[in-house]
């Protein structure tokens, strides 16, 4: 049984030498629990943070020496539990490893997927997130300007989509001119910009002649700095992420811009409010999952995901992912 443990936290972006292989005999399920094989592995930015001291009121920090964790799309290769057979598809959080054991607790079945994969893209967490950010804090009306960046990614990528399908003029940031096309041709946004333009600020001024009504904020960073001059008087703000600031390794940063945040939240009588999307499971997940389906089968939303193979290369495929190297939602395939 291959795992892939943390060995160090990391000082700013991860390297390899924060991430140990170990080989272990695989384990045995007791009375209740069931013995899983990884067949894909998700990669998500979260897994960045987890790999930090955290403080209260977030998930906990990986342990040093404890395998990174994940969701996975598991096949149940042993079951002592009732509810589950052996060969039945699995969603699980597995983690960074061949094998794991589970209670069945956190599992859910999957049925009927074409892809399995996808139940960790957009029919499963992401997208969930892109689908409760946007509709329950966001609340885009018909014809308002949805702004989103890391436009293409797992979340974004959803976020721009359902803002169509509810009315919503959609502009996108994405990083280099593949996924800048990507966002317009394939995913169907109005505009995208390149963030690494140098002109970024005065293109999106252009891009939204009436301002941004939702900035769905994924990245923080030039992003935000471009942003906030162009919010509308009661502009919403679900704030998702910041993944411009993960790999801060707390040298100095950009300029202080605390003072203009503040004043135009205030002048603006802008609404931000953080999410976390494991508050948000339940009976939700279920409704979101059957309405996704419906727009994918219907050709309404797109999935497109960037697959890297073995699940040796999960290390340096996170540090890829910080860095935006990969076009869509990101998985590792670690067995058949
Ligand atoms: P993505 O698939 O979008 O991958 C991350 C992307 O971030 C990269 O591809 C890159 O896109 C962009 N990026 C990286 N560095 C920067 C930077 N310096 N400035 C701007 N953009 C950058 O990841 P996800 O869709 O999985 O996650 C998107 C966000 O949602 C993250 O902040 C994540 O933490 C958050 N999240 C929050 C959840 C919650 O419960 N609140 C749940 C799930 C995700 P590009 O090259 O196109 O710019």
């Amino acid at each position: 049984n291959r795992r892939i443990v943390l060995a160090s936290r990391p000082k700013g972006r991860p390297q390899l030498g924060d991430f140990r292989l170990e080989t272990q005999s695989v384990p045995t399920p007791a009375e209740g629990q069931v013995l899983l094989r990884t067949l894909w592995l998700s990669l998500d930015p979260y897994m960045r943070n987890l790999m930090d001291e955290v403080g209260p009121g977030y998930a906990p920090s990986i342990e040093i020496g404890a395998p990174l964790v994940g969701g996975t799309v598991s096949r149940v290769v042993a079951s002592r539990h009732p509810q589950f057979q052996e060969g039945q598809l699995v969603l699980a959080n597995a983690g960074w490893q061949d094998h794991a054991l589970s209670d069945g607790s956190d599992l859910q079945t999957i049925d009927d997927l074409a892809q399995p994969s996808h139940a960790l893209g957009g029919l499963g967490m992401p997208g969930f997130t892109a689908h409760v950010g946007l509709l329950d804090i966001g609340q885009p009306r018909p014809g308002e300007t949805v702004v989103v960046a890391a436009a293409t990614g797992a979340v974004g990528a959803m976020v721009g989509q359902i803002a169509r399908l509810k009315g919503a003029r959609v502009v996108g940031i994405a990083g280099g001119a593949e996924k800048v096309r990507h966002a317009v041709e394939v995913l169907g946004f109005d505009a995208c910009l390149d963030r690494h333009d140098p002109r970024l600020a005065a293109h999106l001024a252009e891009a939204c002649p009436h301002g941004i009504d939702v900035y769905f904020e994924n990245v923080g960073g030039e992003v935000l700095d471009a942003v906030l001059p162009l919010l509308n008087v009661n502009a919403r703000i679900p704030v998702c992420g910041f993944i411009a600031h993960y790999n801060d390794d707390g040298a100095p940063a950009s300029p202080d811009r605390r003072a203009q945040l503040l004043a135009t939240v205030l002048q603006k009588r802008v609404r931000m409010q953080g999410f976390i999307i494991l508050d948000h499971y339940g009976e939700r997940f279920d409704a979101f999952q059957r309405e996704m389906r419906e727009w994918v089968q219907a050709g309404r939303v797109k999935l497109h995901e960037a697959r890297v193979e073995g699940l040796e290369q999960a290390p340096a495929a996170l540090a890829a992912l910080l860095d935006g190297r990969h076009l869509g939602k990101l998985v590792v395939h670690v067995a058949d």
